[in-house]
């Protein structure tokens, strides 16, 4: 079968060279183990910290070894006593197009339910990621103005929706003119700045938001989160989520420094990872399935064709190319 390693670890933007393609055998099955082939792969932008050498949340990946990631996968084999041949899983698996894995490492998926790929995104990872930073950080009240960063995302778009779900005023900020429209027409934005072609943004905040910004939900930093910051409200909260305008960084930027600010305006600011609240996922998974089943929230993937593609899926995260979820179908 066909699998994608790490070649080499990237020294700032990451390009094509840092993975290669190679044909690999697939084991044959010992009991309690399943037989998958790969339906959808997640690209994510936590990933590039992967990458790396050094010590993180995850384990660095290995130079020579599959890159592994979020996956939707089919059985078509199986020597596990809870899986069978049809059966739809989700895992932490390899960029391989078929694999052998321990049945207990994988999780069933109802696809009747709704579409595989959403396990990867709003009833999955993402979605749970906008749902506990949004609500248990940003502790969103009625009239208040909420920003989110990288707003046209996976994480962004799902962040939007809910604080308008919350009754609040939403400004999101992502980098093209079709995003901008968007956030507006699909998702209910109240207003969106498009920073690549925006001058001003700090003033364009202070237009948008002329009470000021009471949550911002951050996942870009770097001079997006100064602007933001600079617009910040009294006994606002800002849950720092991501922080992808750095993580092909070769040095450490030196921003202007905002944390007078925050100390005189009282703001509480606090970073998270969506696995703190894996006890409570049941809770969050309900709560997205039943929004999405009343139409109250509604969302958008990139859904790149072709295990091949799946290293030019990643780059392009870096890049922009994805409205919503960036899923690669194998
Ligand atoms: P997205 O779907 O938002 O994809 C990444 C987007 O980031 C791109 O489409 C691009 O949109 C934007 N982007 C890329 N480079 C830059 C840059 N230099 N400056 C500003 N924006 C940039 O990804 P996700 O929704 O999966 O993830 C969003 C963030 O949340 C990431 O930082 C990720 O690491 C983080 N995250 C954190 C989790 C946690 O547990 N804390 C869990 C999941 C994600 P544009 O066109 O607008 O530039």
């Amino acid at each position: 079968t066909q699998e994608i390693v790490l070649a080499s670890r990237p020294k700032g933007m990451p390009t094509k060279n840092n993975f290669e393609f190679r044909e690999s055998d697939v084991p044959s099955l010992k009991d309690g183990e399943v037989h998958l082939k790969g339906l959808y792969h997640s690209v994510d932008p936590y990933m590039r910290g992967r990458m790396n050498e050094g010590k993180s949340y995850v384990p660095p990946f290995k130079v020579g070894e599959p890159i592994e990631g979020a996956v939707i996968a089919e059985v078509v084999d199986s020597k596990s006593p809870n899986f069978k041949e049809g059966d739809k899983v989700q895992a932490r698996l390899p960029w391989k197009k078929e694999m052998v894995a321990k049945g207990e490492h994988l999780q069933k998926i109802d696809d009747s339910m709704a579409p595989a790929s959403y396990y990867l995104s709003i009833l999955g990872m993402t979605g749970l990621t906008a749902y506990f930073g949004l609500l248990d950080i940003g502790k969103p009240k009625p009239g208040e103005t909420v920003v989110v960063s990288g707003a046209a995302g996976a994480v962004g778009s799902v962040v939007g929706q809910i604080a308008k779900i919350k009754d609040c005023r939403v400004l999101g900020i992502a980098g093209s003119d079709a995003k901008i429209k968007m956030l507006k027409e699909k998702f209910g934005f109240d207003e969106a700045i498009n920073y690549k072609t925006n001058e001003d943004i700090k003033g364009a905040i202070a237009e948008a938001c002329p009470d000021k910004v009471d949550i911002y939900f951050d996942n870009v930093g770097g001079p997006i989160s100064d602007a933001v910051v600079a617009n910040i409200n009294f006994h606002a909260r800002i849950a720092l989520c991501g922080q992808i305008s750095l993580y092909n960084a070769t040095e450490t930027p030196k921003g202007p420094r905002l944390q007078p600010m925050l100390l005189t305006r009282s703001v509480l600011m606090q970073g998270f990872i969506v696995g703190n609240y894996s006890d409570r996922f049941p809770e969050g998974i309900k709560q997205l399935a039943e929004w999405v089943k009343e139409g109250k929230l509604t969302f958008e993937e990139t859904i790149v064709d072709g295990f091949d593609k799946l290293p030019e899926a990643f780059l392009g995260l870096f890049h922009g190319d994805n409205k919503g979820k960036m899923v690669v179908k194998a």
